[in-house]
């Protein structure tokens, strides 16, 4: 047959996912971590890597780093697991909790994936959309999940690409307001050294996202996990692909979660920057700079498109949402290494330098 029928229904007009990666020499675009794994970890990576039995299936749950992590966080193995990145678990869920006549709960402008999951498993994508500020209108979503037609809800903290983290007295009044399934999505936690996970002892409805892209530098080796009661996790288990976290992948999960410490000043000097940013961005007139707890700054100003577009010129790559919905005029710069942050910074002031002299040549 030289034809091929449709695919399922939900897809058409279905955009794949773009995260928009261009050559640059300063990328700002993806909230990575700026700095790679330091040489000894990377030794000691090289060194486990060579123990992995390459002809054998890894274990499929990664028991060995979902102990090491259940430990850390003072929980069992049984509240653990592991994925293929952050973003499988988010499918996992999707998969376990929606469905056909299922709803989802969606805070946006947030991580986009959350409503292209719902739709790629024909989940009806319910929007309680954040105020102005693009703070959570919390009275809103306590009053829509009131309705009990709510199966999962994601609260992101800190937002991804807004900034800011949810309360947490407002997320243990949304647990409390519902049974459906409550995932807060704490890719960014460790830039904002805030975590619910005290309401897991409490809470069966909760599950928390977290990741190894960000804060531990392994956005290239796609390690995420979940933490939440036994139930949770083993509904998610039903759904999971069995073997999607490869043995490379969890040999190196391992040695860079022995090593977390080692990871901490690097997450303080990006904590630090970002207030540098921040405060380099508030003198800058015209750009509107939004309060971050993570590791970017989301910002809005008039031609935003044509300022993107001139820090790419200049190697800068940050992320444009000047045509999203809900984030007109914005775009969102990731905190980089201090000379990254000062190419950028020097690159939106000139920007505006120049905008400004050219308005005042038209008015003459
Ligand atoms: N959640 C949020 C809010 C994110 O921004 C991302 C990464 N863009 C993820 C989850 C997933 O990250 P990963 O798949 O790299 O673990």
């Amino acid at each position: 047959m030289n034809k091929v029928r449709a695919s399922a229904p939900q897809l058409e007009g279905l955009v794949p996912y773009d995260p928009k990666y261009l050559p640059a020499e300063a990328y700002l675009s993806a909230n990575e971590n700026p700095r790679d794994v330091d040489a000894e970890v990377r030794a000691a990576i090289a060194r486990r890597i060579a123990q992995v039995p390459l002809n054998r299936y890894p274990d499929p749950l990664a028991n060995r780093l979902r102990d090491l992590i259940a430990e850390a966080n003072g929980l069992d193995r049984a509240n653990v697991l592991l994925g293929n990145g952050g973003d499988e678990l988010l499918f996992d869920v999707a998969l376990a909790w929606g469905g056909p006549g299922r709803s989802f709960l969606n805070l946006p402008p947030t991580f986009s994936v959350y409503a292209a999951n719902a739709r790629l498993t024909n989940t009806r994508c319910v929007d309680v959309p954040r105020r102005a500020d693009f703070s959570i209108d919390e009275a809103a979503v306590l009053e829509r999940v009131g309705k009990g037609d709510i199966d999962f809800v994601i609260v992101t903290s800190p937002n991804n690409p807004t900034g800011q983290r949810a309360s947490t007295a407002f997320i243990e009044e949304l647990l409390d307001a519902t049974d459906a399934l409550v995932l807060v999505d704490e890719a960014y936690f460790e830039f904002s050294r805030a975590t619910v996970r005290p309401l897991l002892a409490t809470h069966e409805n909760l599950a928390i996202l977290r990741t190894f892209s960000k804060a531990f530098s392994l956005a290239g080796a796609r390690l995420g996990y979940v933490l939440a009661n036994a139930p949770v996790i083993e509904e998610l288990c039903k759904v999971r692909q069995p073997y999607s976290v490869d043995a490379i992948s969890q040999a190196i999960g391992e040695v860079v979660f022995e090593n977390r410490a080692r990871f901490e000043p690097g997450i303080r000097e990006i904590i630090e920057e970002r207030g540098r940013v921040m405060e380099a961005l508030r003198t800058l007139p015209g750009v509107t700079a939004y309060p971050s707890d993570s590791n970017w700054i989301l910002f809005s100003m008039e031609d935003a498109g044509a300022a993107w577009q001139y820090l790419y010129d200049r190697g800068v790559l940050v992320r444009d949402f000047s045509s999203a919905p809900m984030l007109e005029g914005c775009l969102r710069a990731t905190i980089g290494t201090p000379e990254q942050n000062d190419a950028f910074i020097r690159g939106l002031r000139d920007f505006l330098a120049e905008s400004r002299a050219q308005r005042a040549r038209a008015m003459q």
